[in-house]
């Protein structure tokens, strides 16, 4: 509580969304999309902004300077779990409560949030806490051979809203590249063979050759959406589980909409975010210079690709996570905030299988016996 206070006696300007009815914190409301008191019910519009959701340029931004670095909110506040290093950044009077990503109760105080670079767009959760807790009971229950242990996790509670950090990039590419072109030519070949009476016989036949030709040029590119998680809290095949996101709905960023949730600190910074980017691109660009070189087949000895005009934006995605741990293993269940979809690991109980092995030799062997004295 103390804390708190100190927080709040520093920053002049306290971000908070009192109800006017009654005073209590509106939160932000996914299934209508706005800022509701829990406990009158008024109801209150977060403004559409007129601005778009912009692309700042890269070479600005990527070495950033602090007038460039801002906060998500006047008074968010920045916890670190003590586990896994995840630092989370919420508003009053959202708590730190358990981590998302490892399941540990936080026990650090919450501290006054560092600025980050303040993103430019985010995707407002759609799915209620409740509907997300729903569907965690429902898939939980459906799982065969999960440990019984695993069915306490089943309790909305144990996953909370929390947005992702992404950055989304956009370039020009011009890549110069030098390697060969191989042309299929074909050309008959004599050759001796045995026929059915053992006799040497002299027959011809179709080889196929490879001409190669040196090659070399320059092929430009565009790429855009290149989105790309600022997490490494979520391992990356968690993540792309949870594509594709409706990002045509992205707001332009509003301390409004996290009302109510959690948002993590970016881990992976914007420089560290465009090489992840460019593994996207190089397949792309590597088909490109094939299909530049021509031919049948194609050698690329060499290239070089420049990026340039590049641009990005910072977006913050809707996710309920939870994670718990079971015989010393975490295991992280991911809730998409758009769709309701769930993905997430689970654990089997070794006794549940070896019972239903079990069960089923004895079942076999009743039918066994069953048919023998007939
Ligand atoms: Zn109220
Ligand atoms: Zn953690």
């Amino acid at each position: 509580m103390n804390t708190v206070k100190t927080v709040d006696a520093v920053s002049e300007k306290v971000q908070h969304f009192p109800c006017p009815s009654c005073g209590a914190d509106l939160l932000f409301e996914p299934q209508d999309g706005f800022l509701t008191c829990p406990y009158c019910g008024y109801k209150e519009e977060i403004p559409k902004s007129t601005a778009e959701v912009q692309e700042r340029a890269f070479e600005q931004y990527v070495r950033a300077r602090p007038e460039q670095m801002g906060q998500l909110a006047n008074n968010a506040l920045e916890v670190q779990c003590q586990n896994c290093g995840a630092k989370s950044l919420f508003m009053p009077p959202e708590v730190a409560g358990r981590c998302e990503f490892c399941g540990v109760q936080i026990v650090a105080q919450p501290k006054s949030a560092d600025p980050i670079m303040a993103p430019e767009g985010v995707l407002p959760f759609r799915v209620s806490h409740k509907d997300a807790g729903d569907n965690l009971r429902q898939w939980l229950s459906s799982l065969w051979f999960a440990p019984s242990g695993l069915k306490q996790f089943a309790q909305p509670e144990k996953i909370h809203g929390i947005y992702i950090p992404f950055w989304v990039y956009y370039t020009n590419t011009s890549t110069e590249y030098v390697g060969q072109r191989g042309d299929y030519y074909w050309e008959t070949e004599t050759y001796t063979t045995t026929n059915a009476q053992g006799r040497g016989v002299q027959r011809t036949r179709q080889v196929r050759h490879t001409r190669w030709s040196n090659a070399s040029g320059t092929v430009p590119g565009w790429f855009g959406d290149l989105l790309v998680p600022a997490t490494t809290s979520l391992r990356s095949e968690r993540v792309e589980a949870l594509e594709p996101w409706d990002l045509e709905a992205v707001r332009a960023y509003n301390p409004a909409f996290l009302s109510g949730f959690k948002a993590q600190r970016y881990q992976i910074n914007l420089e560290q975010g465009f090489e992840r980017a460019k593994d996207l691109m190089a397949p792309v660009i590597e088909r490109d210079v094939r299909n530049d070189i021509g031919g049948d087949e194609q050698r690329i000895d060499d290239m070089t690709t420049e990026y340039f005009k590049t641009t990005f934006k910072h977006l913050l995605l809707p996710v309920y996570a939870g994670a718990y741990q079971f015989n010393g293993r975490v295991f992280q269940i991911v809730v998409n905030g758009r769709t309701g979809e769930i993905h997430g690991d689970r654990p089997y109980s070794p006794w549940k299988i070896a019972l239903f092995v079990v069960s089923l030799v004895i079942l076999i062997l009743i039918i066994v016996v069953l048919f023998r004295s007939f």
